[in-house]
C-alpha cells in the first residue's frame, strides 16, 4: 500500500525539517505554517487519528504532549502557545496520520 505523506517523512523518503526524533515520535516543521512557529509532533507508527487510540497508547500521547512542551521551550515560546489535534475530515484533518500541532510565536 502507498505510504502516507507523514510515513514518508518518518522514513526519510521525502525531505522535511526534522527538529527531534526518537524511536516513537518525530517532530518536524509544518511546510505551510499558520503561525510564526508551527511544528508537528507525529508518532512513527501509522495511526489514522486520535479516534484509533485507547488506553494502550496513553504513554505515546503523553510523550507527544511532552515533546510539544519541550519544543515550545526550545523555540522560546513557552509563555504562550496552542496544541491542536484535528480529528476527522469534519474536524479539519487533512493528513490521515495522527499529528499534534504546536502553534505559537505571535
Ligand atoms: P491537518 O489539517 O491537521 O491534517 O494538518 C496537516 C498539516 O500537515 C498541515 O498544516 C500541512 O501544512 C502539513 N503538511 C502537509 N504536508 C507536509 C509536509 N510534506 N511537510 C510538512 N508539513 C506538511
Ligand atoms: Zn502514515
Amino acid at each position: 500500500m502507498e505510504q502516507c505523506v507523514f510515513c514518508k517523512i518518518v522514513n526519510k523518503e521525502i525531505p522535511s525539517e526534522i527538529i527531534y526524533e526518537n524511536d516513537k515520535i518525530c517532530v518536524f516543521k509544518d511546510i505551510n505554517p499558520k503561525a510564526p512557529v508551527h511544528i508537528l509532533i507525529v508518532p512513527k507508527k501509522h495511526t489514522e487519528s486520535l479516534n484509533e487510540l485507547d488506553e494502550r497508547e496513553k504513554d505515546l500521547l503523553g510523550e507527544m504532549v511532552l515533546a510539544a512542551k519541550k519544543t515550545a521551550k526550545d523555540f522560546g515560546i513557552s509563555d504562550g502557545y496552542k496544541l491542536l489535534f484535528n480529528v476527522g475530515k469534519k474536524g479539519g484533518q487533512i493528513v490521515e496520520h495522527l499529528h499534534l500541532h504546536l502553534l505559537g510565536g505571535w
